[in-house]
């Protein structure tokens, strides 16, 4: 057995390994330079999907001649100037891409430092460094990384169409501008421009949201609410989007720490968690988060490509996002997006004209509506016949009154229409008492304790006997929810009780569904800790389905409930439980504007 040291080339294609996946990562490291350098503008070049050239252009600080003869070399980084590796504000500090990149490509870098009358070039190929030469460029600095992965036929192996890979240097490159609203950014393949954005001046937050504008879109812009929390010594800012505004994957999660775009899983999963209610578990809300938090409470050195984190106090990272997302959405009350009227008139339209968003108006601002934790009304008992009017639900009144406006008609059995100041509103009752039931229990339990109802007749419900003893470990849990039910046989429980707030229920369907739940979850957690799914559960299982009819008060009690309830926008699953539309957007339905 021979042991001895590699050599300096190999090490950096180890490295590389770790750090440069594709040329979006290469493109990542060399932006993040860009940026640390101070550039007010980066333009990116990439042809054949980043395969055959990579260049980035900067008018950054650039770079002296002897800088550049380092910079090229492993370990070396004008980043870390006290060797503190707990106080890191700068994007880079392991002095280690553009040695991996150099070793794994051909690389060409020319740089003019700041004050200079000399531009320097240095190249690297295949990790063997060349000569350091003059060179023409009249300020900044400009990188081409050519046949990346020619030196490295396994990872060449790996790369994808150049569509997929400009589509991850398109995200890549998005990211980091959305937290650098000061720097202009643009993106080539080299016949059309990807990405085209303008330095963004002003104060910044003002910069922040135009440039957050610019990314996510017009939809995004009008359909998300403001995040800015403090708490333990973390801030919280940017934008969440309504919980109709989902996507069917994480890419529209944008989520930033110390102005370092991370794809970390605690902050993924605290944004889940902060949505958990009100989507179905395969859609994945929007957001652009920035958190700042004093660099000794993270550990920004856990993996060569940066993009992972480690949180002191895990906990409390979690409760701000969970807690200052949940806030903004129970502050949105009733709103669902704008998107949800647009499909509908998109459906609605008879021919193939374009038209504009319907706007709600831009709620960049932070909640539109603010929604009253009012919970001591009770219920509409949709079953119960229709009580004497009750004050603030008469025809007569003003729509104008009252943002789901006043109820009209009732279509299907299933569609409350009302009419509102300056449009309709069609609410899906059952997806809309769903809601409101699910938010009542949620907040009776928080309160301690669901008040009971006794059946005149105790329900047999016939389970195998697995599910039996199931339910009747956590029979005692399942009383504080509402619902008392006792083994009856082997094969059977008895149901004596059940929650009031439910009304009329299929007491069979809700209690194999719990029972079901109940083999799912893990044994360790209380019901309480689930409180949301057995809500859910409760909920869905209630009285007022699609197909019975309503009177006008009680229609008109549904929509004041809805405007008081947060979340009541949409249902436990995210669909929206009701679509606006506009008089404008109606009459542009006619052809009359
Ligand atoms: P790190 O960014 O971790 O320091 P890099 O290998 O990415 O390591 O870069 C090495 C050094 O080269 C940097 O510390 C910086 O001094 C210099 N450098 C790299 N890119 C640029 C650039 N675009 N403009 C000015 N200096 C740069
Ligand atoms: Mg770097």
């Amino acid at each position: 057995m021979t042991i001895r040291k590699l050599p300096e080339s190999v090490i950096n294609r180890i490295a590389a390994g770790e750090m440069v996946e594709r040329p979006a990562s290469a493109i990542k490291e060399l932006v993040e330079n860009s940026i640390d350098a101070g550039a007010t503008r980066i333009d990116v070049v990439v042809r054949d999907g980043g395969r055959r050239l990579i260049s980035v252009t900067d008018d950054g600080e650039g770079m002296s001649r002897d800088e550049l003869e380092l910079a090229v070399e492993r370990h070396a980084t004008s980043k870390l100037a006290d060797d503190d590796l707990s106080m890191i504000d700068t994007l880079g500090f392991r002095g280690e891409a553009l040695a991996s990149i150099g070793s794994v490509s051909r690389l060409a870098i020319s740089s003019r430092a700041r004050g200079s009358d000399q531009a320097w070039a240095i190249s690297v190929d295949g990790g063997t460094k060349k000569d350091i030469t003059p060179a023409a460029l009249s300020a900044g600095t400009r990188i081409e990384v050519r046949d990346i992965f020619y030196a490295t036929p396994a990872r060449l192996k790996f790369m994808k169409s150049p569509r997929t890979e400009m589509s991850h240097i398109n995200d890549a490159i998005k990211r980091l501008a959305l937290v650098n609203p000061k720097t202009g950014f643009s993106l080539s393949d080299g016949e059309r421009e990807v990405i085209g954005l303008t330095p963004v001046h002003g104060d910044l937050h003002g910069s922040y949201l135009e440039r957050i504008g610019a990314i996510m879109g017009r939809n995004f812009a009008d359909n998300a609410l403001a995040i800015d929390a403090q708490r333990d010594g973390i801030r919280l800012t940017g934008y969440v989007g309504l919980p109709t505004l989902s996507r069917g994957n994480a890419a529209m999660q944008f989520l930033f720490v110390n102005g370092r775009p991370v794809r970390d899983r605690l902050l993924y999963g605290a944004l889940r968690g902060a949505y958990q209610d009100f989507l179905a578990s395969d859609r994945y809300p929007l957001a652009v988060l920035f958190l700042e938090i004093t660099p000794r409470e993270v550990d920004v050195n856990v993996h060569p490509a940066k993009t992972e984190v480690r949180f002191r106090d895990q906990g409390i990272v979690r409760g701000t996002i969970v807690g200052a997302v949940r806030h903004a959405l129970a502050e949105a009350g009733h709103r669902a997006s704008t998107t949800v009227s647009t499909a509908a008139l998109g459906a609605a339209q008879p021919s193939s004209r374009p038209y504009s968003t319907p706007g709600k108006g831009t709620v960049w601002g932070g909640a539109a509506e603010k929604a009253a934790n009012n919970f001591h009304s009770p219920l509409p008992d949709l079953d119960a016949p229709p009580a004497a009017p009750s004050p603030g639900t008469d025809m007569a009144e003003i729509p104008g009154d009252y943002p789901l406006g006043v109820a009209r008609a009732q279509l299907h059995e299933t569609y409350i229409v009302a009419e509102t100041e300056d449009g309709i509103v069609i609410v899906d009752q059952h997806a809309a008492h769903e809601r409101l039931v699910h938010e009542r229990i949620k907040d009776a339990i928080n309160r301690g304790g669901v008040s009971r109802q006794g059946l005149l007749l105790p329900e047999v419900v016939e389970l195998d006997e697995d599910a039996v003893n199931r339910l009747n470990e956590r029979a005692g849990e399942l009383k504080e929810l509402g619902l008392t039910l006792e083994q009856f046989g082997h094969g059977a429980v008895l149901v004596r009780e059940q929650p009031a707030i439910l009304g009329e229920t299929d007491i069979p369907g809700l209690v194999r569904d719990i029972a079901d739940d109940l083999e799912e979850m893990d044994q360790a957690l209380a019901l309480k800790d689930r409180l949301s799914e057995v809500a859910a559960l409760m909920a869905c299982h209630s009285s007022v389905r699609a197909g019975r009819r309503l009177k006008p008060d009680e229609m008109n009690a549904l929509l004041r409930e809805m405007e008081e309830t947060p979340h009541s926008g949409q249902c436990s699953h995210g669909r929206p439980t009701y679509v606006e539309l506009k008089l404008a957007d109606i009459e542009k339905l006619f052809g009359r504007r």
